[in-house]
């Protein structure tokens, strides 16, 4: 770690990732500092015995923020999009090559006047008025529809990508990320996601900074509202390094306990105030059969299952040979303050059972975790981002917690990325 640097940035996540690459490619001399042994943050890969299994995410969303990151930094992204898709709703399953949610939603409606009810009231909201945030999109949609299969389709969407259930989300978000990004289509990244954030991680080496893993910020230093420096602990020894620009990673109310709090304004305060980090199930397990054709599988009606991936049906080198890889995702029944762990991960598995005959018999169970906390699915709800600036004139936040509205997860932390990279090449 030298002294001084053109940029710092804490955090090897989705957004410190993009970001960093992005300053380095604009000329900078940055550091990117990861308390972690690995890169990545919760979009990352680890290897359980020849199965690169997520640390976190692991669909990227095709033509989206990521991909416009490495667009700019004229680096191939390695997603390979997914082609077979389906959903499956109460043991049935519904092939996206036949027409996507429009198209299930008159399968499954009782009468063609309740889809057309429900389809209307979609097109109007995404159209015309869009819903407010006083109620949740449940309640939005029940206006329209008290169908468990219609319902089922948008609790698969909204908790598989909001990590929040139907009954938690703020109406409004939902049509927020469809303006920005219907139809969403994603990919997995062929050798497990940690290869992107490698190569950012060259783009910042071969533009003379340094990438530094085991190094952990312990404060900003802040003068008459401009960060001067970061000071970490690496190694068993105190370090300070110096940079016009600090963007972090952390989320942003671990960035403001890093500096001090005369900094933080009320009304930022009380932004921070709102922000609640969700919750979500991850299970991994492996078979020697393909137990579906598809490489992702939305998930309604159920206990808790919510989505299904098979990275190894279509992205390269992600599962041994002759080996599936599958990626469960799960809605604990309270995403914003889940109760005991145990009992979801029992009804996770016994939804696996109900989809996969046999399930105990024909897999391997390879990792349970339940992200929160610290550690969650997302920093924070929909809707209650501070954004990417802070009330210190050369500090940024960067991921999941400090994207625009309608930008969620990796997508929303490679846009916090972005406007970073926009701010700072207005500021030079
Ligand atoms: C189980 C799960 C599944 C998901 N699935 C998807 C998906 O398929 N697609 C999708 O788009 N999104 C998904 N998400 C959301 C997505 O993973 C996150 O939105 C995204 O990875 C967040 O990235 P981030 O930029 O906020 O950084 P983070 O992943 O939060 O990384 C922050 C980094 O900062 C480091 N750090 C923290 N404090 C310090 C410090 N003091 N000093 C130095 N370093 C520090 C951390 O170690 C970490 O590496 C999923 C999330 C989870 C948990």
């Amino acid at each position: 770690m030298k002294k001084q640097y053109d940029a710092i940035v804490i955090g090897s996540g989705v957004g410190g990732s993009c970001a960093a690459a992005l300053l380095a490619h604009s000329g900078k001399r940055v550091l990117l500092a990861e308390k972690r042994a690995y890169l990545g943050g919760r979009f990352s890969t680890v290897d359980r015995d020849g199965f690169l299994c997520a640390t976190g995410g692991l669909a990227i969303q095709t033509g989206g923020c990521v991909e416009q990151v490495c667009t700019a930094l004229g680096i191939p992204s390695g997603v390979h999009p997914s082609q077979k898709v389906a959903t499956w709703l109460d043991g049935k399953i519904y092939d996206h090559q036949q027409g996507g949610t429009s198209r299930i939603i008159r399968e499954v409606a009782d009468t063609q006047n309740e889809a057309e009810r429900v389809l209307g009231a979609l097109k109007r909201a995404r159209g015309w008025c869009p819903p407010s945030n006083d109620i949740s999109f449940k309640q939005w949609l029940s206006q329209y529809t008290s169908n468990p299969r219609i319902h089922g389709i948008f609790q698969a969407t909204i908790s598989s990508l909001l990590t929040v259930n139907d009954h938690e989300l703020p109406a409004g978000e939902y049509f927020k990320v469809m303006e920005h990004n219907a139809p969403i289509t994603f990919g997995f990244i062929e050798g497990g996601s940690l290869r992107l954030w490698q190569k950012m991680a060259d783009i910042v080496t071969q533009a003379g900074g340094d990438v530094i893993t085991g190094a952990t910020a312990k404060a900003v230093a802040v003068e008459n509202y401009h960060a001067t420096g970061v000071h970490f602990r690496h190694e068993q020894c105190d370090r300070f390094a110096q940079a016009p620009i600090i963007v972090s990673n952390m989320g942003p109310a671990a960035t403001a306990s890093l500096i001090p709090s005369i900094y933080l304004e009320q009304s930022y305060q009380a932004r921070l105030g709102k922000v609640t980090p969700t919750a979500i199930m991850w299970l991994h397990f492996s078979s020697a059969e393909l137990l579906m054709e598809y490489s992702a599988l939305a998930v309604g009606c159920s206990r808790r299952v919510n989505m299904i991936d098979v990275p190894s049906f279509e992205a390269e080198g992600v599962a041994p040979e002759g080996q599936h890889l599958y990626t469960v995702g799960g809605a604990p029944l309270n995403s914003l303050d889940p109760d005991d762990i145990k009992v979801e991960f029992d009804a996770l598995l016994e939804d696996l059972r109900d989809i996969f005959p046999d399930f105990d018999q024909r897999t391997n169970v390879l990792t349970k975790t339940c992200y929160r906390g610290e550690w969650p699915g997302f920093r924070t709800v929909s809707g209650s981002r501070p954004g990417h600036r802070t009330p210190v004139l050369n500090l940024f936040n960067v991921g999941d917690g400090a994207g625009p509205p309608g930008f969620e997860g990796s997508m929303g932390a490679a846009k916090s990325a972005l406007l970073v990279a926009e701010d700072v090449a207005q500021m030079s």
